[in-house]
């Protein structure tokens, strides 16, 4: 199966998109944690990525373009995956709808999770990760930059949502209530029954 995940920071498209694809048997493919990784190793996709980062902007569609088409090019998600946090531009999901055609494949359904701001903000302010042993504070979730970072989100990545409704491909998932409810609506919109861990996970685009 190949699916989306889309939503705005402080979602928790991370900690589903682990659930949802560990039930799908798909590599969840994070696009904030490749960058992330190439940070650290500070390699030269790191070193052009963390300057937009930093401000909480979109790294340029041709960088994370690229980095999208060779993730999805090795030998794991060639019979599916879930991408948390790609696209998150129109062209973003232009250029994989058709770097997918070209491969003879499709997406099979879109999660949009859907979260009030005012709770996104409460989340991010309150997150941390785990970083050598260490409860840390990503630099993007400070306040001034989360503020940008939704700002972002409301101007280049929510008319996603329209975009893959008018193609049928949008279900829409309330992000609210505990981490197992949300994985639930999630399972059950992508027609796999998240009570039955034997149902296949069959495309939901009846
Ligand atoms: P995330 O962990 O998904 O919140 O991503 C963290 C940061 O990585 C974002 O604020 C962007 O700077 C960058 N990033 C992640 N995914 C994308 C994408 N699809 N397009 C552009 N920038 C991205």
């Amino acid at each position: 199966m190949r699916v989306v995940l889309l939503g705005p920071p402080g979602a928790g498209k991370g900690t589903q998109a682990q659930f949802i694809a560990g039930r799908l048997a798909v590599p969840a493919i994070s696009t904030g944690d490749i960058f992330r990784a190439n940070v650290s190793g500070q390699t030269e996709l790191g070193l052009k990525a963390k300057v937009f980062m930093d401000a909480g902007d979109l790294v340029p569609d041709e960088v994370t373009v690229a980095m999208v088409k060779d993730r999805l090019a090795e030998p794991d998600a060639k019979a599916g995956f879930l991408l948390d946090g790609f696209p998150r531009t129109i062209a973003q999901a232009e250029q994989l709808a058709e770097s997918l055609a070209d491969l003879g494949h499709g997406l099979d359904r879109v999660l949009e999770l859907v979260v009030e701001e005012e709770e996104l903000v409460r989340r991010l302010s309150g997150r941390r990760m785990l970083v050598d042993g260490q409860m840390v504070q990503r630099d993007d979730d400070k306040p001034e930059t989360v503020r940008h970072r939704l700002e972002v989100y409301r101007e280049q990545t929510a008319p996603l949502s329209g975009f893959y409704e008018r193609v049928g491909l949008l279900s829409q998932i309330e992000a609210i209530g505990s981490v197992e409810e949300v994985t639930a609506r999630a399972l059950r919109a992508l027609g796999v029954d998240p009570e039955d861990p034997d149902t296949s996970a069959a495309p939901a685009d009846a």
